[in-house]
């Protein structure tokens, strides 16, 4: 089994609305996303797959939607205001936590068409130097 590896890297704010600790005050951070494709073969030049066909519209989606913009629980009271004074906010249906950022980026990574026999082995988010999250399909 064959593994490709690349990283994009965005800046973003959130809060836990739920959490009871410090996490439910806004706070920024420097986020990477890992993403991992594997293959059992190579294709005619020797890659799992060309990475740029992913990495593109992966890192435009990101600078989109998550660069420099609060990551929001759709249930976060602060959302009228910060959508009145046209901040960028993206929201979840649930706490905008590394696991679910993992997660809604393995389902959007899922749309795109990937060459037959290349899957998505996992997804890394990245939340500061020393914590991250990890999202992987379970095994079928
Ligand atoms: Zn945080």
């Amino acid at each position: 089994m064959f593994t490709i590896v690349t990283k994009i890297k965005y800046e973003y704010a959130h809060r836990l609305i739920l959490h009871q600790g410090q996490c439910r005050n806004v706070h920024g951070h420097s986020g990477e996303v890992t993403v991992e494709l594997c293959a059992e073969q190579l294709n005619e030049n020797g890659f799992v797959m060309d990475f740029a066909d992913v990495k593109a519209p992966l890192k435009q989606w990101i600078n989109d939607h998550w660069d420099h913009a609060y990551l929001a629980n759709e249930a976060d009271p602060l959302l009228p205001s910060l959508k009145a004074q046209e901040v960028k906010v993206f929201c979840f249906p649930a706490e905008p936590s590394a696991e679910v950022m993992a997660r809604y980026l393995y389902e959007y990574l899922s749309q795109l068409p990937l060459p037959v026999g290349v899957s998505i082995k996992r997804i890394t988010v990245l939340e500061t130097c020393t914590g991250s999250a990890i999202y992987e399909p379970s095994k079928a």
